[in-house]
């Protein structure tokens, strides 16, 4: 037999928080208090209105055999009424519109539609790892491109060497950012596009966090002029709506990447469950909802405290506008991984060593605020008597 697990296993990057997880199930296991601001997971409940109309749906017959692949056709039409609402731009719900199993799912499967073996899929660095075990799996090679901290952590188009613009097919983008929190403007989103346009790159943006945002709504890429013709972006329910476990998204924009992620999933998963399809349509109709909006009050009541408890630290934190992270500066000369080390040796507390979303992340830390904000006060406490960040 040959031996396991397959190459292309071993081709993903090394996990890196081993040590990190080690410790916090340690810290656990001796019963120590620890204060996890490592997952980002929403610690909020689903809305109840949504929870309630999942249980209506549950018990619909209609809902029990296999759901149609690409998605319900009244869940796509009202996806597409709300993107025209939202950002003015119109979709056709039979071929811009496709529902998916959560959007890592979509993120996960795109590049075995739309790249070949051996092309080059460019990934952001920092960032969210999928980006680059996606491409892995479809045989393709990876290329970082560096996000720079001095300009709002926006891609440095500039250093892409040419030959990977030349061998490049698809590149991600993640804009609000995971891990830095950063926002992109819509002219940062021409940008891409006119980089994609030049050298023949596909783009496909995680717009997970687009409905997480602190003040006013952060622009979709088919906003710009043409990025139709060559981008999808990626949506989910999971963080708006505190809904991760229940695994609904979808992917809007180019119609033929769309049919090729369509194919490859009938392929291998056959459908959403129609019931969670159901309360999604809910969801949408209710994006501006109090018990939705109300949400968005508490991470930014967190963000606040632990922003300026970290501050009154001596860390360098910039407040996000954006998503429920904080990405916190290192103190000068101490690693991420230290850092992260000390703050769960010494305080109790899980945050995650940028190094772990790549090279680009190295000197920061991610805190992200899915605890109470008494915990906050906690954590910001401990955090002050290490002294560490100086102050
Ligand atoms: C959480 C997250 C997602 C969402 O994943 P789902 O599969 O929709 O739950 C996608 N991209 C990024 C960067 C995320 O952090």
């Amino acid at each position: 037999m040959n031996p396991l697990p397959a190459d292309r296993l071993n081709k993903l990057p090394p996990y890196l928080f081993v040590e990190i997880d080690r410790k916090r199930r340690e810290a656990l296991a001796a019963g120590r208090d620890v204060i996890d601001l490592g997952v980002g997971d929403p610690d909020l409940p689903t809305p109840p209105f949504i929870v309630e109309r999942m249980a209506q749906a549950v018990r619909d017959e209609a809902n029990h055999p296999y759901p149609l692949g690409i998605g319900k056709p009244e869940l796509r039409s009202r996806i597409a009424e709300w993107f025209a609402e939202r950002y003015c731009v119109s979709l056709d719900p039979e071929r811009e519109v496709l529902i998916l199993l959560g959007s890592k799912e979509g993120i996960g499967h795109l590049p075995l539609a739309v790249v070949n073996p051996g092309e080059t899929v460019l990934v952001p660095d920092p960032g969210y790892p999928v980006y680059r075990s996606a491409a892995i799996f479809a045989g393709a090679e990876t290329a970082s491109v560096r996000l720079n901290p001095n300009d709002r952590w926006q891609p440095e188009w500039g250093t892409v060497p040419s030959d990977v613009r030349k061998s490049a097919t698809l590149m991600y983008l993640n804009y609000p950012n995971n891990p830095t929190a950063a926002v992109a403007e819509l002219a940062d989103f021409e940008r891409a596009v006119e980089f994609g346009r030049e050298y023949h790159i596909r783009i496909a943006q995680d717009a997970a966090y687009n409905e997480m945002s602190f003040d006013g709504n952060p622009p979709s890429i088919l906003q710009v002029e043409g990025a139709g013709e060559l981008a999808v972006e990626f949506h989910s329910l999971s963080k708006t709506f505190a809904m991760t476990g229940w695994r609904i998204g979808f992917a809007v924009g180019n119609a033929e990447m769309l049919a090729g992620l369509a194919k490859v999933k009938n392929n291998v998963d056959s459908g959403t469950f129609g019931a969670i399809q159901d309360a999604a349509v809910e969801a949408i109709e209710h994006m501006d909802h109090i018990e939705v909006r109300s949400q968005m009050d508490v991470y930014r009541e967190r963000r606040d405290e632990f922003c300026a408890g970290m501050r009154a630290c001596g860390c360098d934190v910039q407040v996000p506008r954006a998503t429920f992270y904080v990405w916190c500066k290192c103190p000068a000369g101490v690693d991420s991984m230290a850092t992260a080390s000390r703050l769960l040796d010494e305080a109790d507390v899980v945050l995650i060593p940028g190094i772990g979303f790549g090279p680009g992340g190295e000197g920061y830390v991610r805190a992200a605020m899915t605890i109470p904000v008494e915990r906050i006060r906690e954590t910001v406490k401990r955090i002050e008597r290490l002294k560490m960040f100086g102050r």
